[in-house]
């Protein structure tokens, strides 16, 4: 069986939703003027907890909302709680993000669209490679469960990248 359709199997109804809100996320992002990402974090009781968007309009380029999910949590959350706790993403951590989530010590990870699926779209439109190599959470972080990509949602997700780089 393909990776593809292992991933699409072990996201469930509760999973998709929570990933819906991420895209609205993004969508609040692009429509802000910074990058259609967004994330959630869900702890083990099922409760949304923190949510954040992409801010790097202002020059901060580490301001990922993967990143600051990964501060917010070493906050407000016990390691146990942290262990315990999802992840939901629009697009696929990057390695910084990735690694960041490794280091607090979260939990599964669950993502819409893969670092993949982003890069060919990029190529497509013929937008230059971002200067840090794209590699995949299991790379970065492999004691880290991760589920994706949500095929369902990728058009979508493609529908605001293409809007970012003026494809649409
Ligand atoms: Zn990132």
């Amino acid at each position: 069986m393909s990776e593809t359709l292992r991933a699409e199997r072990d996201i469930d109804d509760q999973d998709l939703a929570h990933l819906r809100r991420c895209i609205e996320l993004a969508r609040e992002a692009l429509d802000d003027g910074d990058e259609p990402f967004g994330s959630i974090l869900v702890d083990a009781a099922g409760t949304v907890r923190f949510e954040d968007r992409n801010r790097v309009k202002d020059g901060d380029a580490t301001r990922h909302p993967e990143f600051e999910i990964a501060r917010w949590a070493t906050a407000h959350l016990t390691p146990s709680e942290r262990a315990a706790s999802t992840v939901y993403t629009s697009g696929e951590h990057c390695p910084m993000c990735s690694a960041a989530h490794g280091w607090v010590g979260l939990g599964r990870i669950v993502y819409a669209a893969s670092t993949e699926q982003l890069g060919s779209w990029l190529a497509e439109w013929g937008v230059g490679p971002a200067p840090v190599t794209a590699l995949p959470i299991r790379t970065i972080a492999p004691g880290v469960p991760v589920s994706g990509p949500a095929p369902e949602l990728a058009d979508e997700i493609r529908g605001l990248h293409a809007r970012l780089h003026g494809r649409v």
